[in-house]
């Protein structure tokens, strides 16, 4: 992945972090990598008392990930959770930080998810990606083709067509996990776990690797040599 700059598309502040290992491993390699994030996960409460405050703690939660896993920024949408469409407004907005970051690569959902808002997240990012670079809207920005464009999760239906190897940044993903205190309770681990989970692997330093699925809804270029 020899990118300068990256993008990574999520639905919810947190689910970048299915790729935490990549992130972190082209962060450390100088890579920039932006994140961001369309809903503001506002239903993602386990605790009813907690319903008036959540947004605020997943703002702080993505935060701190951010500082974990070395993304540069991290840009909010702030649509509601599970009310996430692809309506004018949103295809814009995302036309428009494609435009302004122009990444060599995008990350995004795929299709074959049961979660609405990251089934419309993958639509909204593939079309937005495409519309992006098209001679349309010229006040939003200079058009940007994004070379790269791959899925990070949701897809079914065939292996991977990239295996970034990760070995050495596998705790990462515990360690951004851990941030997140307002879903431990949906992850199964208290802080207590993770930190002994992230210790043991640290110590094991065991093999690992996250992997990538181009979307095919743009004709591939071969992998060329970005920083050449
Ligand atoms: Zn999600």
């Amino acid at each position: 992945m020899n990118y300068k700059r990256i993008l990574v598309f999520g639905a919810h502040p947190d689910d970048e972090q299915t790729m935490s290992g990549t992130i972190a491993k082209l962060a450390d390699l100088g890579v920039e990598v932006y994140v961001a994030i369309f809903t503001n996960g506002c239903e993602g409460y386990p605790k009813p008392e907690w319903k008036d405050t959540i947004v605020q703690m997943r703002r702080r939660e993505g935060e701190d990930s951010d500082r974990v896993l070395g993304v540069k920024e991290r840009y909010r949408f702030e649509r509601p959770d599970m009310g996430l469409i692809n309506d004018k407004q949103t295809l814009q907005e995302t036309m428009t930080l494609i435009r302004r970051i122009r990444p060599d690569a995008a990350f995004t959902h795929g299709p074959h998810d049961r979660n609405r808002d990251h089934i419309a997240a993958c639509e909204i990012t593939l079309e937005a990606l495409w519309q992006g670079g098209q001679p349309v809207c010229a006040e939003l920005g200079e058009p940007w083709n994004t070379p790269h464009q791959f899925y990070y999760k949701g897809i079914a239906d065939r292996p991977p067509d990239l295996v970034e190897d990760i070995t050495g940044y596998a705790h990462k993903f515990l360690e951004s996990r851990a941030t997140q205190v307002s879903q431990h309770t949906l992850f199964g681990k208290d802080a207590a776990q993770f930190a002994a989970e992230i210790q043991k692997m640290k110590q094991e330093h065991s093999s690992a690797e996250d992997r990538f699925w181009f979307t095919q809804r743009m004709p591939l270029r071969g992998f060329p040599d970005i920083h050449g």
